[in-house]
């Protein structure tokens, strides 16, 4: 038996031993098609001789320098290019090792904000059922992934849940995109109310949703409206992009799709394209002049915290991004596959929804396409569909979403931004042929 205790304990998944492009080859031999990325990670595809000789470079120059004693010329340049790109008023830069890290500070951020300005009352966030923010205690708190949540429910603090932006679930038919995203925006508003607005810290949002319901974008409007309750009640509005952003959604911030600027900003998973672990926070002047005028100090830190070597591997994937001209292919690429997937699997009757923002996409599986009705999760549906894939040679990403208390099935589709149209295809067909083949076994 392995020593390792891995995500299914009782089983052992292959032996990654190589990868290149768009295939990580096992052990045995075997080839598998990475048409997610990991989980929308490797955005750059495997072995990228420029991100390779980054991180080789860094290790061998400055591979680590405590940052309570040092800063270091990758992480400069790399918050550098990062602000150079942000969103309007964000201007500084806290790294961190991943997601869920960058969640945590992002939370004591937005508190010590107010502790800093004199508002140690706002003590409150909110957050949307079916989000999924991180595995740690704080992000699991504002997390609305049920089943990851209930084992640890009675050490999670105190948190609350609103609706999602999640349309092709919860728009009613006869109601515009419009007036849909203004009561989500006003059950937002309500809630504040109900907690008290002088109470509330942050909201907090996947600018598109991913894990936990399937690339779900927002309806046009919704995060505008979201922004002018925020502001209306001095509510920090905290956009969680680790999944959605760097690129993935076919612009370098899904919220600039939006027309809106979040008071902060977590990203990780394409920062570091699977190279490094990294994630950063990037937030506002405002919080910096708040921390400047106060302590002057985030009272928050890990041994890791911009890393040299992870920060160069970033500044290798920002410039890689810039000069392959790799959002470009994002786009093209992404439109692509969702038509090539509504034409392999939209008319199959167990599929309710295609959809997605560049090569961020999402096929939903329902057992009926009238009443939008889930599989019965003991089925693990979502699960079959994985391990079709996988002796199709194929990885795509499917989990189970939290549908009214239920579990849903979805696939999640995140390929590196180097796909190409033959890819797309091969891509397309490997799924179409491994959802049949997993519908066929529950039925
Ligand atoms: N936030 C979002 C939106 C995510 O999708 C994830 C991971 O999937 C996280 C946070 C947590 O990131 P990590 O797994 O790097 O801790």
């Amino acid at each position: 038996m392995s020593h390792v205790l891995h995500r299914a304990a009782r089983a052992k998944p292959p032996t990654a031993v190589r990868a290149q492009g768009l295939v990580i080859e096992d052990k045995e031999g075997r080839r598998y098609l990475d048409a997610s990325g990991g989980a929308a990670v490797s955005c750059l595809g495997h072995g990228h001789p420029r991100v390779v000789e980054a991180v080789r470079h860094q290790a061998g120059t400055l591979a680590f320098a405590h940052t309570g004693f040092f800063t270091s010329e990758p992480a400069e340049q790399l918050a550098d290019l990062l602000i150079g790109q942000a969103p309007a008023g964000i201007d500084q830069v806290y790294f961190t090792c991943g997601g869920s890290e960058s969640v945590e500070a992002a939370l004591k951020l937005a508190r010590q904000y107010f502790v800093e300005t004199g508002q140690p009352q706002r003590r409150h966030f909110i957050a949307r059922r079916q989000s999924y923010h991180g595995n740690t205690l704080g992000a699991l708190a504002v997390g609305g992934n049920m089943w990851r949540r209930e084992p640890y429910a009675p050490l999670l603090m105190e948190a609350h849940h609103v609706a999602p932006c999640f349309a092709y679930r919860f728009k009613e038919e006869a109601e515009s995109e419009e007036a849909y995203g203004a009561r989500l925006a006003d059950e937002l508003e309500a809630k504040i109310r109900e907690l008290g607005p002088e109470t509330v810290a942050a909201f907090v949002a996947e600018t598109v949703v991913g894990a936990t319901a399937g690339a779900v974008p927002p309806v046009a409007g919704y995060f505008r409206r979201v922004r002018e309750v925020c502001d209306r009640h001095g509510v920090l509005l905290i956009l969680d992009e680790v999944m959605s952003g760097m690129g993935r959604t076919g612009t370098l911030h899904a919220c600039e799709q939006e027309g809106i600027a979040p008071d902060i900003m977590t990203i990780a998973k394409g920062l570091g394209a699977g190279y490094q672990p990294i994630g950063a926070v990037l937030f506002s002047r405002r919080i910096m002049e708040a921390l400047l005028a106060g302590s002057g100090a985030f009272m928050h830190g890990h041994t890791y915290n911009g890393h040299p070597v992870a920060c160069a591997a970033g500044v290798a994937v920002l410039e890689t991004l810039r000069e392959e001209n790799l959002l470009e292919n994002v786009r093209a690429m992404g439109e692509l596959m969702q038509s090539r997937l509504d034409a392999r699997l939209g008319q199959n009757p167990h599929v309710g929804d295609i959809r997605g923002r560049g090569l961020f996409r999402a096929v939903e599986l329902v057992a009926d396409r009238e009443s939008k009705a889930c599989f019965d999760p003991a089925l693990k549906l979502n699960a079959r569909i994985k391990a079709e894939a996988m002796q199709r040679g194929l990885m795509v990403y499917p989990m189970g979403g939290t549908v009214d208390g239920r579990q849903g099935d979805h696939v999640l589709l995140a390929p590196p931004f180097i796909v190409g149209p033959s890819d797309v295809e091969t891509i397309v067909e490997r799924l179409g042929e491994a959802v049949e083949a997993a519908l066929a076994s529950v039925q």
